[in-house]
This record gives structure tokens, sequence and C-alpha cells, in this order.
């Protein structure tokens, strides 16, 4: 063979080789979200917004300080996805709100085979469901998928309130995915409210009755679902 041929001959072995690693590249990047096969239990925190609104979108901060304070009551596993964006066909075509039901079955068909426990979507921009004027959150009862906005939980509130305010609809909605429906028990997080007002008044945590509950239909969460401590023992 002669050496311009040898030359010809590695050219072409180089370029196949570069197509591979390009494919490789792309398909790497395809990969949808997080690669680490997640834990039995663990809860993945998508943020998602609309296309074309780039306030729709929580700030980072806001979910790391929201898994920060869900760990308190469920102590598992949690990553956050990469940000998700729904079309503008989600929305309300009267109030341009986001469709909390149509978000909610998004969410869950996309995570559903990632091996996920729960998963949790969190948007900025305003969600409603028909005949609604807002929604602080949705969830699948006893389901693997709920969706919460802050978009609301910041009005007439200090940093420190607006987060408990998140922190609240996140445990709200993810205790109704382990199958806690609401309770009249204003002490608890599971209270129904469906004003600011009604939330800064309802309690943060669950309390030992909705562990009991959640516990009963998902045991293997035993010593993972957390009660508020009892504020009146004798110690
Ligand atoms: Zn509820």
């Amino acid at each position: 063979m002669s050496r311009s041929w040898r030359l010809v001959l590695a050219g072409i072995v180089a370029v196949i080789l570069a197509t591979i690693s390009v494919v490789a590249g792309v398909q790497l990047l395809k990969q949808p979200v997080d690669i680490k096969p997640p834990d039995q239990t663990s809860l993945l925190v998508v943020p998602f917004g609309v296309a074309g609104d780039e306030t729709s979108l929580p700030d980072e901060s806001v979910l790391s300080a929201l898994i920060e304070d869900l760990r308190q009551s469920l102590n598992i596993e949690y990553s956050i996805a990469k940000p998700h964006i729904l079309p503008k066909a989600l929305l309300n075509r009267e109030t341009g709100q986001l469709r909390a039901d149509l978000a909610l079955s998004d969410v869950s068909q996309r995570y559903r085979r990632s091996g996920y426990f729960r998963v949790l979507g969190v948007t900025a921009s305003d969600i409603t469901i028909p005949n609604y004027n807002f929604l602080f959150g949705l969830a699948d009862r006893h389901g693997f998928a709920c969706v919460m906005s802050v978009h609301r939980l910041s009005w007439g509130a200090d940093e420190e309130l607006t987060r408990e305010r998140i922190a609240k609809i996140a445990l709200h909605e993810v205790g109704h995915t382990l199958g806690r429906g609401h309770t009249p028990d204003v002490g608890s997080v599971m209270v129904y409210s469906d004003s600011l007002s009604g939330l800064d008044e309802s309690g943060s945590r669950f309390t030992a009755l909705d562990v009991s509950i959640i516990l009963t239909k998902i045991p293997e969460l035993a010593g993972k679902v957390i009660a508020v401590e009892p504020t009146d023992t004798d110690e």
C-alpha cells in the first residue's frame, strides 16, 4: 500500500471515530435528567415553567431551601431535575394561568419511569384548574406526582414567611401522594387551605395521626416520615 493510501485510510478512521464520539455526546445530552439510579424512596424535585416566560421557573435557592425543609418531615433522598419547560398550550386562554391538572399529568408521565419514588413539580407560574381562581398545589392522591406554585406565596410576606409557606404547600402535596387526605386538625400541614391567611394558620408538619395513616399505606417509610414533636410534654 502506498504512503498516500495509508494516510487516506487513517483519515477515514479518524472521521469515523469523531462521528461516533459526536453521536455519543448527543446521546448523553439527550438523557432526560438524573443519571444516578435513585434510592427506592427518593423524591425528585422538578422545576417547571412555560415556554417564552422566563419568570415562570422558580429560583434554585427556593428549591434547595424547600428540600431542606421537607427533610424535617420526610427524611429520604432528594434530587433536583433540570428545568422542564411546558408548552404555552397548557395555559388557560382566558386568564393566562397554567393549568395545574395538565401540568401534573405532563410531569407525571415524563418522570413515571425515572425510578423515583415520588415527583414534586415546582413552578413560579400561577396555576389553576377549571372552576377555580387559583391553586397552591395539586396532587395525585395515592399517586406518584404532585405540583405546586410559589407564585402567590411571597405576597405580603418577608423571606422567612415565604419559605414557611412554600415548605407547607410542598409537604401538603407530597403528603397527598403518600395517601394522606385532608384533616380538620389545623395543627397539621394536611388541613385544607385556599387562602394565604388559612395557610399561615395551618400547621407546618405532619401530626402523629398523619404519620400513622401514611405508614399503614407505605410501611417502608417507617422511621423516615416524622411527626412534629408534641409541645405539651412533661419534659
Ligand atoms: Zn390538599
